[in-house]
């Protein structure tokens, strides 16, 4: 599976809703969304739209890295006023980091593969992956948002302790 870069315009696309009832198309989608993060190696997060699907879809590793959360109809209700900067990376912009700040926390409502609807408070590295994730599906990159003004730079990107396992931020 492709994952789209940059250049890309399908990128910049505002992704459409899933509307009604979790078809098989829909499973399928979210089956296709953690192949793909799994096969990234390093990815945490990715949105269908990554893979070339404007559909209000993503996948976040909450919990686990094996074990992504598929969030159907993310919707940011809440974010905290405090801000955090990180460095970040994105799946859709290869060699490229950059310092983002973002909310430290958000309360977020999504639809989960079994139809219910939740909403969640997440905070910290979560926090931000799902602000990084649910920008892919307003057409927004983290390029657009790097705090120095430039993303080019490739800095070193600092490997970041989650889950007990160290791994690069790349959502
Ligand atoms: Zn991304």
């Amino acid at each position: 599976m492709k994952i789209l870069q940059k250049t890309n315009k399908k990128l910049r696309l505002k992704s459409d809703p899933v509307l009604g009832e979790i078809t098989s198309d829909v499973r399928k989608l979210a089956i296709d969304l953690k192949k793909a993060l799994a096969a990234s190696g390093n990815g945490v997060g990715i949105a269908a739209i990554q893979i070339g699907v404007p559909v209000r879809m993503i996948a976040v590793a909450v919990d686990s890295i094996k074990k992504p959360t598929i969030m159907i109809n993310p919707h940011i209700v809440e974010f905290s006023s405090e801000q955090e900067v990180g460095e970040e990376g994105c799946l859709s912009v290869a060699g490229e980091f950059g310092l983002v700040s973002r909310a430290k926390t958000v309360m977020v409502e999504f639809k989960t593969l079994s139809g219910v609807v939740m909403l969640k408070v997440y905070e910290g590295f979560t926090a931000r992956c799902i602000q990084h994730e649910v920008d892919h599906l307003d057409g927004i990159l983290f390029i657009d948002k790097v705090v120095d003004g430039f993303a080019s730079r490739s800095v070193k990107p600092s490997p970041q302790y989650i889950y007990g396992s160290k791994i690069i931020i790349r959502s």
